[in-house]
């Protein structure tokens, strides 16, 4: 990856938004896309960024949601336009959707070029950089515990792993919607930031087997949801800790796509599995109205200069933050 002079966008048909970005954030994507583990072919040179936020510089004749001066936070995906998919506001899920950062060039940029559906007024609460970090992993959190999962107040979540961007978006959602949310992670210190964020428990799955430890928190009955984005062996774990009847969410599987399977568990449980990857564009409009009732703060780990992004994504990938990693994409 190099920081290097790109032209400018330009517009070329009447329904494209020039966005001036003020900050982008960074997602474990854009590592998976560079490193070619999507398979998808890109043209290079490419601009990486699905996460961005700033105003609009220039519209096309034909756009009438969003005029110059706007301030917008963007929602990546846009589709064919025609397939049952889209007509029905679920852009992401279809066969031809291109998505800022990896068919189309994306935030790591001072400039981006989108379309007015790509476009939402920004929180009027939030800064730049907190509409830049929260639009992919709270559309993520929102599907997931939302829409999926169904997550209800007084019901118990289990976040596997915290301290990733979505990890710390489900907890911060999962607590205010008012579920009772339990935590682990291999770090007391992220333990410590969780609790401060209103987690009611953190277990160091390290040091203790999280599941026993659940079933103790919980007088043995275990949680309603479990968000688990590591898969592996502790998959099977998850499925232990879930209450009967509980569901289980996945959103990727950082330690292998092949778990062990616990079928009798599934089956005598009544357990529910949901996959659950990034979030249609109604769910990012619920997402924004439950953003504007609560008033969130997305957590923010570190900004770096838009030259340093490489410094950022060594950062991601050894796992060292807490909330998102942000890029100053302005001067
Ligand atoms: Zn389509």
């Amino acid at each position: 990856m190099r920081f290097e002079d790109a032209p400018d966008p330009k517009i070329t048909s009447p329904k494209d938004v020039i966005v001036k970005l003020e900050a982008a954030a960074l997602n474990h994507i854009d590592i998976w896309i560079r490193m070619g583990a999507t398979g998808m072919q890109i043209p290079m040179p490419h601009i990486l960024g699905a996460d961005g936020a700033g105003v609009v510089v220039e519209a096309g004749s034909d756009v009438k949601s969003v005029g110059t001066g706007d301030k917008v936070c963007l929602y990546s995906f846009t589709g064919c336009e025609v397939c049952e998919f889209c007509l029905s506001d679920r852009d992401f899920m279809c066969i031809r959707v291109k998505s800022l950062g990896e068919r189309l060039d994306g935030t790591y940029a001072e400039y981006v070029k989108v379309t007015p559906k790509n476009c939402f007024p920004m929180p009027s609460y939030m800064t730049f950089d907190e509409a830049a970090a929260f639009p992919l992993v709270f559309v993520t959190v929102w599907r997931m515990l939302i829409t999926n999962a169904r997550l209800q107040p007084g019901e118990t979540l289990l976040i596997i792993g915290i301290g990733g961007g979505v990890a710390s978006a489900a907890l911060q959602a999962g607590s205010r919607i008012g579920a009772r949310v339990i935590v682990t992670s291999g770090s007391d210190e992220k333990l410590e930031r969780a609790t401060a964020l209103g987690a009611a428990h953190g277990i160091n799955h390290k040091e203790k087997d999280y599941a026993k430890e659940v079933k103790k928190l919980t007088d043995g009955r275990g949680v309603d949801v479990v968000v688990d984005s590591v898969g592996g062996e502790v998959w099977q774990k998850s499925l232990s800790a879930l209450a009967h009847g509980g569901r289980l969410v996945t959103c990727g599987a950082t330690a292998g796509g092949e778990p062990n399977d616990d079928l009798d568990a599934i089956i005598s449980k009544e357990l529910k599995i949901y996959g659950s990857t990034l979030g249609s564009r109604e769910d990012f409009c619920q997402l924004l109205s439950f953003l504007n009732a609560t008033k969130i703060h997305p957590i923010i780990d570190r900004k770096f200069p838009l030259k340093e992004a490489a410094a950022g994504q060594q950062r991601m990938e050894e796992a060292r933050q807490f909330g998102k990693i942000l890029l100053q994409t302005s001067r």
